[in-house]
């Protein structure tokens, strides 16, 4: 087997079982190996064994970690395995009472799965395999997933063309089957009260922000009798979620027309779900197609107020160096909303950049309060689900960070 032996005293993080291994870790991989997923032994200068990853020839992460076990070498049963025990870890939302159908069943780094993700809509499984390890894998992944997953129809694979590049593989795109039968064109999902189609050939992500599950609940709770302003709304969900805790109104504001036309269908089926008439779309809900930094402004010049805005805007920061600048695209638009927000109203912002940590979101926050004259008070911190979870050894894969801000004014 290819051994990537580390340089001297750069074995400390792997032995704190931090998954990857930066190329400038690496004194030497020998016999030199330039096949995309292959495993290697990872040993230390001194020549122990720390455990085995999967090698990426053309990525800064050069080692992806799959076993941190020294007799213990991957293979397809260890990677079956794993992909099992991470479902089993999701048990709660496939079992009867579950208030949905659609959850992540493997979170990539936190489930001992680098370059891994799997997310399940009412049975069908959408992957996305953004690592070499995670690509040399996928045949045994998939009939993992199939077997293991409770009710599981098919497992397709759709992955961003722009990550696999980085990693050397070819952008695949689109969707393709890779075990059972293929999903259709839409795929319907139940989050509580609340209905979604997802798209799982062009939609976002694998097709639906599974991560934003406990937020939604949140905003639901805070909606009854409120006028709400869901901005950078997609298919609607969190304006679904404020509809059905009883919201006054609700502005759905986003730039993707597919994205609105979705979320007037989802409008329609979860009012069909909660048994109200059809009727009852027009008086809840408005569509706006606009961009929602310009869109804020225009309400701000026409003195517009909501009691419930929602932020929920795409990745600003994709990396570290890009941090600045998202950080003041972030502080525009809260600044913007916590000026449209009535008294006593609220505000749940949100930022999906793992590149801007949780202490920085806050300070933006409170320059953006400022600004605004007006004074806030958090009632509410959310983040992403437990079907997300972050492994203590991998704080990277904490990403999403969400508040939820009351006006004291
Ligand atoms: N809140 C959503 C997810 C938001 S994803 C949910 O819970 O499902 C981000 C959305 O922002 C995408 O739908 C994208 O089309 C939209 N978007 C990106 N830039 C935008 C802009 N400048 N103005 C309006 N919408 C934008």
């Amino acid at each position: 087997m290819v051994r990537a032996v580390l340089r001297k005293g750069r074995e400390r993080s792997v032995v704190r079982r931090h998954p990857w291994i930066f190329s400038g870790a690496l004194a030497e991989v020998s016999p030199e190996t330039s096949t995309p997923g292959e495993t290697v032994e990872v040993v230390t200068a001194a020549g122990e064994t720390l455990g085995y990853g999967a090698y990426s020839p053309c990525s800064q992460i050069r080692v992806r970690m799959l076993s941190f076990d020294p007799v213990l070498a991957p293979d397809a049963a260890l990677v079956e395995a794993l992909v099992a025990a991470a479902v089993d870890r999701r048990a709660e939302f496939f079992a009867p009472a579950s208030a949905t159908n659609a959850c992540r069943v493997v979170n990539a780094e936190s489930d001992g799965l680098p370059g891994v993700v799997a997310d399940c809509y009412a049975g069908w499984v959408v992957c996305q395999f953004t690592s070499a390890g995670a690509e040399f894998w996928k045949r045994e992944i998939a009939a993992a997933l199939m077997k293991s997953v409770p009710g599981c129809r098919g497992v397709a694979e759709r992955t961003d063309a722009e990550v696999r590049k980085k990693e050397g593989l070819t952008a695949s795109g689109g969707l393709s089957v890779l075990s059972g039968e293929e999903p259709p064109e839409l795929v319907e999902i139940a989050e509580g009260p609340i209905r979604c189609l997802v798209d799982v050939r062009r939609g976002h992500k694998t097709g639906f922000y599974l991560d934003q599950r406990d937020a939604r609940v949140a905003v639901g709770a805070l909606a009854r009798g409120r006028t709400v302003l869901n901005c950078f709304c997609y298919t609607g969900g969190f304006g679904l979620s404020a509809a059905a805790g009883g919201a006054k109104r609700v502005t759905q504001v986003d730039v993707s027309r597919e994205a609105l036309d979705l979320a007037r269908r989802n409008a329609a089926l979860t009012l069909s779900a909660l048994a109200l008439p059809p009727s009852a779309a027009d008086s809840l809900f408005d569509y706006v197609e606009a961009d929602v930094f310009r869109y804020l402004r225009q309400c701000r010049d026409a003195g517009r107020k909501f009691d419930l805005i929602v932020l929920d805007p795409p990745k600003f920061a994709e990396s570290k160096a890009q941090v600045m600048k998202a950080a003041r695209g972030y502080k525009d638009i809260n600044l913007l909303a916590m000026k449209l927000l009535a008294p006593g109203g609220v505000l749940a912002t949100f930022s999906c950049s793992g590149a801007m940590d949780a202490e920085l979101f806050d300070q933006v926050l409170a320059e953006a309060a400022l600004d605004a004259r007006r004074d806030f008070q958090t009632i509410a911190r959310t983040r992403q689900g437990a079907d997300h979870p972050v492994a203590l050894n991998f704080p990277e894969g904490l990403y999403l960070k969400g508040l939820i801000l009351r006006s004291m004014t």
